[in-house]
């Protein structure tokens, strides 16, 4: 038997409902907020995630899915969504239209990574991208729609965690100071962080070995080394989210994963659900599309993991929807009552109202099981009297009580009684 490939994972039809919903708040969160759905593919030049997310970041370095096409050209599954939209972005040229551009997705997205609880080679982002604006209120209006989302999940146990890493200015003299602080111990740190420590010291903070978190503890912070205007952003971000009322911890060793980041960086944090407790990760990334060669654009943005939203969700107990079932099962008795069982499924159809007939050719009794096992609200029985009389059986399946209701009155009847 051939298995599903490792790290990836179905969602069954009895699940799915549980990502409808979330994809819906996802949805209608961002178009709250004038967000408007964004689609590019699901691969692309490999160059553009090296340029786009950072050739030093772990996700270039191990974890694509790179492969040549039968063109010979490399191409790789999108390991986020933020290059995509910024390339999108650019050749749409959309810095020439109205701006700020603001576009939301909701994607699959690909990481070779070691499997494990809400770590997956397959996983699902829902983002925001908002380009054009270098205003603090665009970084808060971004987070207060993460905020919002999490809310409308029905998360309470979810912290807000911020942080700002300053501008190319600032962080130059913060590196310099990093360096000095790690140089001593560089011998007891992982090979990543040996690299790291000449690329881009800061990303040592974001290490996850025990060995190395032992000295990021103590290690030199960024938010001492702000310049006036950075510093003067940043206080003005915490500002509005005050004024919004959403709740936040500063944590200094917030560096986020991605090379592009500057000023405000944060994080959606949990411990409801185990080990990988970042639900919603993002910040500013104002010299994005300067990387990508094009004039700079400022922009903020997150990306949440659909997977760990929903295990926080299940661990936290928040209240889930049910799936909803048919308003209607048709049973039919013989050959000629299932034929017009039919007929009047297409024609509840037709009008919206959602049915089902046997297709299994099983007895009246075999039919009401399955209508019942499959949450129907009402089942509509016919046999040769009902034929006669051009009426069904209906019986209300939560209450047990049956009424005959005319054939050309069943549309009307279940519409006016199927929502509850
Ligand atoms: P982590 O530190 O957990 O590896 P990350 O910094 O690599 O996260 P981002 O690139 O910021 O993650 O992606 C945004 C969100 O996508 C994360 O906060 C997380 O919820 C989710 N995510 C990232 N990688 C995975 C994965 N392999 N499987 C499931 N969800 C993931
Ligand atoms: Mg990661």
């Amino acid at each position: 038997m051939i298995q599903i490939p490792k790290g990836t994972k179905d969602v069954l039809p009895s699940q799915v409902h549980k990502w409808q919903f979330v994809e819906k708040t996802a949805r209608e969160t961002a178009e709250l907020f004038a967000f408007r759905e964004i689609r590019t593919p699901v691969f692309e030049h490999t160059e553009l995630f090296a340029r786009g997310v950072g050739d030093t970041t772990d996700i270039v370095t191990k974890e694509m899915y790179t492969f040549l096409d039968k063109g010979n050209r490399s191409v790789t599954l999108k390991p986020e969504g933020t290059a995509g939209v910024a390339r999108s972005f650019i050749e749409n040229g959309m810095a020439g239209g109205v701006l700020p551009a603001k576009m939301y997705y909701l994607i699959p997205a690909f990481r070779y990574e070691r499997p494990q609880a809400g770590r997956l080679r397959e996983f699902h982002q829902f983002g925001v991208e908002l380009y054009g604006a270098a205003d603090p209120a665009a970084d808060a209006e971004t987070i207060t729609l993460a905020d919002l989302f999490l809310k409308k999940l029905g998360l309470k146990q979810v912290r807000l965690e911020l942080n700002s890493i300053g501008c190319k200015h600032c962080r130059a003299k913060y590196n310099e100071a990093l360096k000095e602080y790690f140089r001593p111990h560089l011998a007891e740190m992982c090979p990543d962080c040996n690299a790291r420590f000449e690329k881009n010291p800061m990303r040592i903070i974001d290490c996850k070995e025990e060995g190395c978190r032992r000295f990021t503890a103590g290690a030199p912070r960024m938010l001492d080394y702000l310049c006036d205007d950075c510093k003067a952003h940043f206080e003005e971000v915490k500002a509005l989210l005050a004024r919004a009322g959403v709740a936040y911890e500063i944590n200094p060793s917030i560096v986020r994963g991605l090379d592009y980041y500057s000023r405000t960086v944060f994080e959606f944090v949990t411990s409801a659900a185990g080990a990988q407790g970042t639900v919603c990760g993002g910040g500013r990334y104002d010299s994005l599309i300067e990387q990508m060669g094009e004039k700079p654009v400022p922009a903020v943005g997150f990306a949440a993991g659909m997977e760990r939203l929903l295990m926080v969700m299940e661990a936290e107990g928040a209240p889930m929807p049910e799936p909803s079932g048919t308003v209607c099962y048709l049973a039919g008795m013989d050959g000629a009552s299932r034929a017009k069982a039919f007929e009047l499924a297409t024609m509840l159809r037709a009008k919206g109202i959602a049915c089902e007939c046997d297709l299994m050719g099983r007895s009246v009794k075999a039919q009401f099981k399955y209508a019942d096992k499959s949450g129907a609200k009402f089942v509509a029985v016919i046999g040769g009297s009902e034929l006669e009389e051009g009426a069904v059986s209906l019986k209300n399946m939560a209450t047990s009580s049956s009424e005959k209701v005319a054939f050309a009155d069943l549309a009307d009847y279940l519409s006016s009684n199927g929502a509850n």
